[in-house]
C-alpha cells in the first residue's frame, strides 16, 4: 500500500536520522490505509551480528567476532506504525545498536501493506526476504496476477515459501535468478529478469546482500516517486549505460535520494522529484542514480525526466 526508502550518496547520516526518514515517511502514507507495517535496513559493519527474524524477532545469528556485513534487519509487525517504532526502537537497545553511527551509503525501505493475498501477519507483511538471510529483500505494492504459476515453478525448484503472499514470488525468483547466473550482473539488469516473468501492477523496492549498499526501485501500474536531494549548483549525474555505472567517472551530484509510492512521503526532506513512468528501473548506487527502461538503456539519455519542485 505505502512504500519509503531512504539512500544516502556522499552525506554522513546517523542510523536515528535514517530510521526517522523511514517512519515519518510512513506516518506520511497512514491516510491511504493499512493492516501491518515493516522496515528494513543494514547494520553494517558496527555491531553484533544480529538478525531478526520475524517469528518473536529472535535473534538468529550470534555474534561471531568478525566485523562483516551480514544481511538486514527486518522488523514487521501488524498495526500501527508507531507501534512498529516502538518496537524498532526496544529492539535497537536490547541489541545496544548505535543510533549516533554514521553511514556514508545506507538502504532502508519501510512499506505499509494492505493485504491482499494472504491474512494481515507479521510473516506476511513487507519487507519480504527471499530465504532467511534476506539474501533478496522486498517491499511491494499491487497485486502479481500471475503469482501462482510462478510460485508452482518456484516450488517445483525446490524453494518452500514462507508467507501467503503474491509477493514473495519476487524475492524469490530474484534469488533463483542471481544463484543461475554464469557471472555476476549489474542488480538492476538481475531485477530486469524478474521483470519479465511478472504480470500484474507493482511498484517494488529490492535490497540484496549481494549488493550492498546499492537499491533497485521499478514499477508498473502503481505510483512511485524519487526525490532527490542535491548539492547546490550540482549537475545531475548520468549514465549512458548500465554498465557504466559500476566504473563510472561521473561524480554523484545528488546526496541523498527519498523513494516514496507518494511525494506526500518525503516533502519533509526534499522538494525536487521525478515521478517515475511505467517499467522504469531505477538504480541507486555509490556512483550516483540512474534510470533505465527494461532493456537496460538510460531513459534520460534523449529527454531528461522532469524534475519537479513541490
Ligand atoms: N499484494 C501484496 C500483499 O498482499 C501487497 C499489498 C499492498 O499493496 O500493500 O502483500
Amino acid at each position: 500500500c505505502g512504500i519509503v526508502g531512504y539512500y544516502t550518496f556522499n552525506v554522513r547520516r546517523d542510523l536515528r536520522f535514517i530510521l526517522d526518514c523511514l517512519f515519518n515517511g510512513l506516518k506520511r502514507l497512514e491516510y491511504r490505509g493499512y493492516d501491518s507495517a515493516g522496515i528494513a535496513f543494514d547494520v553494517v559493519d558496527a555491531y553484533p551480528l544480529a538478525q531478526h527474524h520475524t517469528d518473536g524477532h529472535k535473534v538468529i545469528a550470534e555474534e561471531n567476532g568478525t566485523l562483516e556485513f551480514t544481511g538486514p534487519m527486518i522488523i514487521k509487525e501488524v498495526g500501527k506504525v508507531d507501534a512498529l517504532e516502538r518496537m524498532t526502537y526496544d529492539i535497537i537497545a536490547r541489541d545496544q545498536l548505535d543510533l549516533k553511527r554514521e553511514f556514508r551509503s545506507q538502504v532502508g525501505v519501510a512499506h505499509t501493506r494492505w493485504a491482499t493475498h494472504g491474512p494481515p501477519s507479521a510473516v506476511n507483511s513487507h519487507p519480504i526476504p527471499s530465504d532467511p538471510e534476506g539474501q533478496f529483500v522486498v517491499v511491494h505494492n499491487g497485486i502479481i496476477t500471475n503469482y501462482s504459476l510462478l510460485k508452482a515453478f518456484l516450488i517445483k525448484h525446490g524453494e518452500t515459501f514462507s508467507t501467503e503472499t503474491d509477493t514473495e514470488v519476487i524475492p524469490k525468483l530474484c534469488k533463483f535468478v542471481y544463484d543461475r547466473l554464469s557471472e555476476k550482473v549489474p542488480f538492476p539488469k538481475l531485477v530486469m529478469e524478474v521483470l519479465k516473468k511478472l504480470e500484474g501492477a507493482y511498484a517494488v523496492l529490492v535490497k540484496s546482500t549481494h549488493y550492498p549498499g546499492e537499491l533497485v526501485a521499478c514499477k508498473r501500474g502503481s505510483p512511485m516517486i524519487l526525490g532527490i536531494k542535491e548539492e547546490p549548483g550540482a549537475r545531475r549525474a548520468s549514465f549512458s549505460r548500465l554498465q557504466d555505472a559500476a566504473d563510472t567517472k561521473w561524480r554523484r551530484e545528488a546526496i541523498e535520494c527519498f523513494i516514496a509510492s507518494d511525494a506526500s512521503a518525503v516533502i519533509e526532506y526534499t522538494k525536487r522529484v521525478i515521478v517515475l513512468e511505467d517499467n522504469d528501473v531505477l538504480h541507486l548506487c555509490s556512483g550516483g542514480y540512474g534510470i533505465y527502461n527494461t532493456g537496460g538503456e538510460n531513459v534520460e539519455e534523449a529527454v531528461p525526466r522532469v524534475l519537479l519542485t513541490l
